[in-house]
């Protein structure tokens, strides 16, 4: 995946400030950066969920904005916040997904039985989609977007919410997607989590990119991809001064 000058602006505030980025193919890659560093603005401009302001995006040599059908049939995406058909039940949102498609029903009936049973989803498959918990909406969100067998998957923080038994299950999905040679990338802002995930990492903030490569070589000398992460964003200075502030809150004092 190919990503040239990606630019977003909305007014005054410039969310994504000319993204250049070049992401190999079969790997884990982890997209990390604090709150509002234009995380879930760059993976929706990649996915052509929101058109960039300038800059190109391609995926297998397609242009995402000129040529969104070819990508769009080789990506599968869980955005943050995703709206889903909550009148359907699980099993049904994963039928319709599927026949959109374009796979045979026997096909997507199939597959809906499997990821439904790994993503531990099988007994609550009848209940409609607004009954669901925030992480079975994760998790049949998941499944829609794995459905189709896609050669890239983004995932806009997909453990957000999700107890560690889920995330557990979540993990050993995409493990074991990656390893038949299928690139997931995903957004976090939790430094453990994409450290024990990921095998290349690319840090965001403030709209820039402020390092990006194998996870050995952003994390370089520092004990923690936290440490390395906090010292890339100049969070450091800002976290020791902060003693100074609130020195009315606890003790009891009014
Ligand atoms: P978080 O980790 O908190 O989800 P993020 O890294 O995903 O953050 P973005 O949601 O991409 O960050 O936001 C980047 C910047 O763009 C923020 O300053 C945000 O306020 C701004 N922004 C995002 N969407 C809009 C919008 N629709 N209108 C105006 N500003 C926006």
């Amino acid at each position: 995946m190919r990503v040239r000058g990606l630019t977003k602006r909305y007014g005054e505030q410039i969310a994504v400030a000319g993204i250049d980025l070049e992401l190999p193919a079969g790997q884990f890659i982890g997209l990390v950066g604090p709150n509002g560093a234009g995380k879930t603005t760059t993976l929706s401009m990649i996915t052509g969920l929101l058109r960039p302001d300038a800059g190109t995006v391609e995926i297998g040599g397609h242009d995402v904005w000129r040529d969104p059908v070819e990508v769009k049939a080789r990506i599968g995406v869980l955005p943050e916040g995703l709206r889903m058909f909550e009148r359907l039940s699980g099993r049904e949102l994963l039928t319709y997904t599927g026949r959109l498609r374009g796979l045979p029903g026997e096909e997507v009936d199939k597959r809906a039985t499997q990821l439904l049973d790994v993503l531990d989803l099988a007994g609550s498959q009848n209940k409609l989609v607004i009954d669901y918990s925030t992480g079975m909406r994760k998790k049949i969100g998941l499944a829609a977007a794995l459905l189709h067998n896609p050669e890239v998957l983004f995932l806009d923080e997909p453990f957000e919410g999700v107890d560690p038994i889920s995330a557990q299950t979540i993990r050993g999905v995409l493990e074991r997607y990656t390893r038949s040679g299928a690139t997931v990338v995903f957004s976090s802002h939790v430094m453990e989590l994409v450290e024990s995930l990921c095998d290349w990492v690319a840090v965001i903030a403030k709209g820039r990119i402020r390092a990006h490569g194998p996870l050995a070589e952003v994390r370089g000398d520092a004990p923690s991809l936290q440490n390395a992460f906090l010292e890339l964003v100049g969070a450091g200075r800002r976290l020791a001064g902060q003693g100074q502030n609130l020195d009315w809150l606890g003790g009891g004092a009014r």
